[in-house]
């Protein structure tokens, strides 16, 4: 092994260690930024670069801009409001948001007509509509349904919207993984998981998987040599902040737990997504990665085949092999098509039934591009092939799996990315240095 490699968890990485001859501020890199002499490129951008057999060097870049964009279920909402006037009611025991069940509290303030409720992105008001649809709807300026339920034994009804809501906060509890895993179900009897939108078919007949492999911030910067407590961030368009690891961080699956206001949030991209075992939510971050040092960019200019993706029977999450994430994105297509023309109007669109987002209107015989986040699971249950996308295929010990299912959107991860890099080009966006380290 040379010097200045270090194999951590079975990947090599340039060593935590080594010298690095070259290096920059943050006040330098801002300083660019300002005179407009830096150079911010995405990591696709970095990436297809590397693999096309650029040789990027330190010189090159100041900043890559970071994206993921997937399922997230640690994901809740702190919502602060007026259901009524002061006085009305001394206490509220529930609250309901669309159907959606709510925490009221921590602060019982509601003497002054205001609840304040925390909305987890899991809750559901039925197997179909949970707590990251009710996001989305908020964000995208919807009115939205409020049941109070008081402790005097009144029922509070009224309906508010985002605008006039004035305390809004998206916080992730575990968002932004290093990577996550892919699944297969190892037995041969079909199962309910929040990792299919149908049972999940056995044995080894079809594999799912989340992870935007070498977009993903934690990727780019593994030992958070440049992310740290306080690092500003984009969570679905909105300015937010890092806060601190998330929930069952650990060294090899290190999370990122931030928080974003809401009003400032763009509905593309957050929004429910149903499983085979009730509804989830997903949502998205973009994560500067100032290049500091040369090891920066080096980590930095990891690529898919270098990038571990565990396999997990989905019965027990014991692991049953591994991939990389070249064999999940690489030579596949990113968006899925869909061909109206050979859409038949079946009696009962499988699609309309199966679409985690609800994103085919089989009616008007279209997809809502903001609400599609390029899954795939349309292209396996429309038998007329009126959706395409090659979602590739997958080698596990000499056998050949087809991928059916993605729960991240790696063309709307590269999206946000480009927006964060735009933004920090044009000055809307302030690096800033961590407050604490990580
Ligand atoms: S299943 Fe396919 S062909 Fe049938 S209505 Fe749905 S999209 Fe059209
Ligand atoms: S890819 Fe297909 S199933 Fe997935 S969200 Fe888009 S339309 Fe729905």
């Amino acid at each position: 092994m040379e010097r200045d490699e270090q194999v951590w968890w079975g990947v090599r990485y340039p060593h935590k260690e080594a010298k690095v001859k070259k290096r920059r501020t943050l006040a330098e890199i801002k300083e660019k930024v300002e005179k407009g002499a830096a150079v911010v490129m995405t990591a696709d951008e970095l990436c297809n670069s590397v693999r096309s057999g650029e040789d990027v060097s330190f010189e090159d870049v100041d900043v890559v801009t970071s994206a993921t964009c997937g399922l997230k279920s640690g994901t809740f909402s702190v919502l602060s409001f007026k259901v009524a006037e002061r006085e009305e009611f001394e206490r509220a025991s529930k609250v309901f948001l669309n159907g959606v069940p709510a925490f009221a509290g921590p602060c019982p303030n509601e003497r002054l007509g205001i609840i304040d409720a925390i909305v987890y992105g899991t809750s559901r008001r039925d197997e179909k509509y949970g707590g990251g649809h009710l996001f989305r709807e908020l964000v995208a300026g919807e009115e939205i349904e409020v049941v109070v339920e008081t402790v005097e034994g009144r029922r509070i009804e009224t309906t508010t919207n985002l605008e006039e809501i004035p305390f809004a906060r998206l916080c992730g509890t575990r968002n932004a993984f290093k990577n996550y895993y892919a699944f297969v179900n190892a037995h041969e009897d079909e199962v309910a998981s929040i990792f299919s939108v149908s049972k999940f078919e056995g044995a080894f007949k079809e594999l799912t998987f989340s992870g935007c492999g070498e977009l993903n911030p934690l990727e780019k910067d593994p030992f958070m040599d440049t992310i740290g407590v306080g690092t500003k961030i984009l969570m679905n368009g909105a300015e937010g902040f890092v806060i601190g690891e998330g929930t069952r961080s650990s060294a090899k699956k290190p999370n990122l737990m931030g928080i974003a206001d809401m009003h400032g949030m763009l509905p593309e991209y957050l929004g429910g997504f149903r499983t085979s075992a009730g509804p989830e939510v997903w949502n998205s971050w973009a994560v500067p990665i100032p290049v500091l040092n040369e090891r920066v960019l080096e980590n930095a200019k990891r690529l898919d085949e270098e990038i571990q993706l565990g396999v997990l029977d989905v019965h027990n999450r014991l692991p049953v092999g591994e991939i990389t994430y070249a064999d999940v994105w690489r030579d596949c297509d990113l968006s899925v098509r869909f061909d109206e023309h050979k859409c038949i109007e079946c009696e009962e669109c499988q699609v309309a039934s199966i679409c985690p987002t609800d994103a085919f209107d089989v009616m008007a015989k279209e997809v809502n591009a903001d609400l599609c986040c390029n899954c795939g699971a349309c292209v396996r249950f429309c038998q007329e092939g009126a959706f395409y996308c090659n979602l590739g295929v997958v080698t596990l010990s000499g056998r050949e799996i087809p991928v059916t299912l993605r729960q991240s959107d790696r063309k709307r991860a590269a999206k946000l990315a480009e927006m964060l890099k735009r933004k920090i080009l044009d000055a809307d966006f302030t690096l800033s240095e961590p407050a604490g380290r990580l």
